[in-house]
């Protein structure tokens, strides 16, 4: 039984000394300026999946923590689940967090405290929206808990607990990996956040939602080459793209709050030769997976019909990034803003994400089967907005989410039941 009614305040576990605090914090920021330090863009984190490794295997776990470690079954794709286990069955919980940066300049001013203090990262990715930050508070927790596995024993606290480190959340292309790999399956309780986000220091919205229905797609239009002088030898296959992006606006049902953007589009040749090859990146979005799913229909219907206009030609159309809305589970979500208002965090009740976040496909997956998910944002004082190259973190924001999830995890929030 629960040592807690869910109306009863929560108190802060008296393991979290204030001794434990500057620990846990000073751990939690020489973890982030590591991994901010060697930031890489969607599906390259392997040098940061090795660091984050790196550390686990320095663990000195004490004998009664089985520590396991899970790969995707496709070894390119980085990402991995690190699992603890306190107790021989019980529940599974697990943490998600998320691996990659984005392919920006990081600023070098002074006035920004990565160059200032000389943990920016030179390699023209950066982590610009805090994903750093995330990995640092999931690995505080799993090695304070490896170490301390003591502080699971309590009836309301998981048997097992995984972190899940996710590459490619950017584009939302890394989480379907994760569905298609099985290792989700035991998964009871899914707790998935993010950091930052337009909310202030110290607080938390503990069940966040507005969270778009989202795809994500490549084009390359396959045409033929010629002289320009002879344009019925060719197939001209960046005014066959051009037509299909500016048909695709047409595919809109503003009132229905369906958003199409095209972000790039490549062409090389010159101005006399016929382009036999073109390709754009685009993405859908809508509040609801049904709308996103008519709007999927359409684009199909349109590429056919473009392509049919011009004989010959090849129209490709890669699905590559995918996300939905999240419901989030009303019980977890109460638990959680238990344990944050426990941590000290001021609670937001209503957030509206604004974006989509391929975490959802995880927790849908976990629904599926029966389990529970829940996505939180921990508010952070922010130098500049996200995916900005002077976007930084109030890193003090780091100690309230590793406490909340300490409160939690440790079963002080009472049962997740
Ligand atoms: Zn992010």
């Amino acid at each position: 039984m629960s040592a807690s009614t869910a109306s009863a305040p929560v108190l802060l576990p008296s393991f979290i000394t204030p001794a434990v605090e500057q620990e846990l914090l000073t751990e939690a920021i020489r973890l982030r300026r590591l991994l901010h330090h060697i930031a890489e863009p969607s599906l390259s984190e392997h040098q940061t999946l090795q660091a984050i490794l790196n550390e686990v295997q320095s663990l000195q776990t004490a004998a009664q923590t089985e520590l396991k470690i899970s790969f995707l079954p496709d070894k390119s794709i980085p990402g991995a689940m690190i699992t603890l286990r306190f107790k021989p069955s019980g529940r599974h919980a697990a943490l998600r967090c998320d691996l990659d940066g984005l392919t920006i300049q990081e600023s070098t001013d002074s006035s920004h405290l990565p160059a200032r203090a000389g943990f920016n990262c030179k390699t023209g990715c950066m982590h610009a929206c805090g994903h750093d930050g995330h990995m640092a508070i999931a690995l505080t927790l799993l090695k304070f808990l490896a170490r301390h596995p003591e502080l699971m024993q309590s009836a309301d606290a998981p048997a097992a607990l995984s972190f899940i480190f996710q590459g490619a959340e950017e584009g939302c292309q890394g989480a379907r990996y994760w569905v298609e790999s099985g290792l989700l399956q035991g998964i009871e309780d899914l707790y998935c956040f993010h950091l930052g986000m337009g909310l202030p220091d110290k607080t938390c919205a503990p069940a966040a939602d507005g969270f778009l229905a989202t795809l994500k797609f490549d084009l390359t239009v396959h045409g033929r080459t010629a002289h320009a002088g002879r344009p019925r030898d060719g197939i001209n296959a960046l005014t066959c793209l051009c037509t299909l992006i500016t048909m695709a606006q047409e595919l809109l049902r503003p009132e229905r709050g369906e958003i199409i953007n095209f972000g790039t589009l490549h062409c090389e040749g010159a101005r006399n030769i016929i382009p036999a090859l073109a390709s754009a990146q685009g993405e859908l979005r809508a509040p609801a997976a049904d709308t996103l799913k008519g709007m999927q229909e359409r684009l199909d219907d349109l590429i056919s019909a473009v392509a049919a206009a011009f004989p010959g030609s090849r129209i490709e159309c890669v699905k590559c990034g995918f996300g939905l809305p999240i419901q989030a589970d009303p019980v977890l979500a109460q638990q959680l803003g238990r344990a944050a208002a426990a941590a000290g965090l001021t609670l937001q009740p209503q957030f509206d994400f604004k974006a989509s976040e391929d975490a959802s496909l995880l927790i849908k997956a976990v629904q599926d089967h029966g389990g529970r998910g829940v996505y939180s944002v921990f508010g952070a004082h922010l130098a500049a907005g996200h995916h900005q190259s002077t976007f930084d973190f109030n890193e003090d924001a780091l100690l309230g989410a590793i406490k909340t999830y300490l409160t939690l995890f440790t079963g002080a929030a009472g049962a997740a039941a």
